[in-house]
């Protein structure tokens, strides 16, 4: 299956199969699995890529497709004797443990579409580490998805969410909460309230703990509702335990540092999505702490776990000697950040945020309220050619900013071209320096600002208030 024209061909296959009936897909999932695989080579699949738009819709409407028990079981049985009929070659001396019987066959197949789904999406870790960037969907050209529709799929935000959810706890597998993370990296505003509803925000949570520490026992989900996690095993499965475990970790971590840091994220969405599990939470961080090995090449997780550590302890309002070692060895080092979250310090403040609004990918005009994912091309925004930081879908936003009432963009332009390097740095004595030397020993300056993001915080923070009911 190297060749790119029979990569094509098969892709097309895989589309028509999986599309007639989605509880009787017409393909064998271990072929699916195989060919889902061999996706992650870039270059070697863009052609594919820009003209086979089906087979991605194919596996989006397959893997959020609400199925009563009657109809796993039609998918079931119609997987099953797919597998028994296939005589591809394909996956001939595959050794992983589906090969060996002992998963699902349904879950076989889900692994499958999240595979291929996650072959195509392109890498989200660039663009959450460091700095958030105000990309737009595609950063490569011709990847999909291309546009939030797409990556929503059919069902719409929730019912996709719930699916999405209801897989992470099902599969214990790093796939589709990756699947997640990239869909908050990508329209945000339009999933994250979702997530923050019942059942889906406990079964988020009780998944995260669990991915945090594999062996964590029954009673840490102690007067949880039972029948919100009924559907999920007990235990995750042996296999899985050892051999990604490091994985896991990983994943979960990086996906509370999309909730805390992630583009368009709010200052305490991690602490509405755990509220009232923040005891289940705390001891899985800490056994994640425990394992040496973990997150030692990504040091930005794991300042996200101790983060979040200092903070559940705190909220508990435990003893100090409760806190984990690693967790009050840091935060005692970090006094920079202890600052950034306590906004004790005006100018950190100011800076924090400025940062938090440089992550925003809304227009930043009055009245406007789109996100960048509602553009059709999916791109990012224009960015104001002053300061680069401002960002508007039009020119007659831009213009209509520009004179906005009571926080003209005119006043602020200038300071903000110049402080951006010290606020994408964290460089808090030079951001101090450019408010000193702006403000000619003022602090009128700050005050503009202050304003300004409030305005701006306003226009882009669209949040689905209100009922949420579809
Ligand atoms: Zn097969
Ligand atoms: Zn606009
Ligand atoms: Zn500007």
């Amino acid at each position: 299956m190297s060749d790119t024209h029979d990569k094509l061909r098969l892709a097309r296959t895989f589309a028509r199969a999986l599309s007639t009936d989605l509880n009787r897909p017409r393909c064998c999932p271990s072929c699916l699995l195989v060919f889902g695989s061999t996706l992650h080579d870039v270059k070697d699949t863009e052609p594919l890529r820009k003209s086979c738009y089906d087979l991605w819709d194919a596996c989006i409407a397959s893997v959020t497709a609400q199925r009563t028990d009657e109809e796993l079981y039609t998918l079931r049985e119609q997987l099953a004797q797919n597998a028994t009929e296939c005589g591809s070659g394909l996956h001939d001396g595959l050794t992983q443990p589906f090969a060996r019987g002992d998963m699902d066959i349904v879950d076989i197949f889900v692994t499958a579409l999240y595979t291929l789904l996650q072959g195509c999406l392109s890498d989200p870790w660039r663009r959450l580490s460091a700095n958030p960037s105000k990309k737009g969907l595609g950063v490569r050209s011709g990847m999909w998805p291309v546009t939030a529709d797409q990556l929503v799929g059919p069902q719409g935000e929730y019912a996709s969410l719930e699916a999405h959810v209801y897989w992470c706890c099902r599969l214990y597998s790093t796939q589709p909460v990756y699947f997640l993370i990239y869909a908050l990296v990508v329209c945000r505003d339009a999933i994250f309230p979702h997530l923050l509803r019942s059942p889906l925000r406990e079964r988020m949570v009780w998944c995260i703990v669990r991915m945090l520490h594999a062996h964590v026992s029954k009673d840490a989900f102690e007067g949880w509702d039972a029948a919100t996690l009924g559907f999920a095993p007990d235990r995750a499965p042996a296999r899985l335990c050892t051999s990604s475990e490091t994985n896991a970790v990983t994943q979960a971590a990086l996906l509370l540092n999309t909730i805390m840091y992630g583009n368009d994220a709010g200052g305490d969405d991690v602490f509405q999505l755990v509220d009232g599990y923040e005891a289940a939470l705390l001891p899985a961080i800490n056994a994640a702490l425990d394992q040496p090995a973990v997150l030692r090449k990504t040091i930005w997780l794991r300042t996200t776990l101790l983060q979040l550590a200092v903070a559940l302890h705190e909220k508990l309002g435990l003893h100090d000697e409760d806190l984990h070692p690693l967790a009050d060895d840091w935060r005692d080092a970090d006094e920079l950040t202890r600052a950034v979250t306590d906004g004790d310090e005006p100018d950190m403040s100011l800076m924090r945020d400025i940062r938090r609004l440089y992550s925003k990918r809304g227009c930043f005009a009055p009245g406007c309220g789109r996100a960048f994912y509602e553009s059709e091309s999916g791109k990012a925004f224009s960015l104001c050619a002053g300061c680069k930081f401002a960002q508007y879908c039009s020119r007659e936003c831009q213009k209509a900013d520009w004179r906005a009432n009571p926080s003209p963009h005119r006043d602020v332009c200038d300071y903000l071209g110049k402080m951006d390097k010290a606020v994408q740095t964290k460089d808090i004595e030079s951001f101090q320096r450019c408010i000193w030397d702006a403000a000619l020993g003022s602090r009128l300056i700050m005050t503009r600002l202050r304003v300004w993001i409030r305005e701006v915080d306003k226009r882009t923070g669209k949040r689905l208030d209100g009922d949420l009911d579809l």
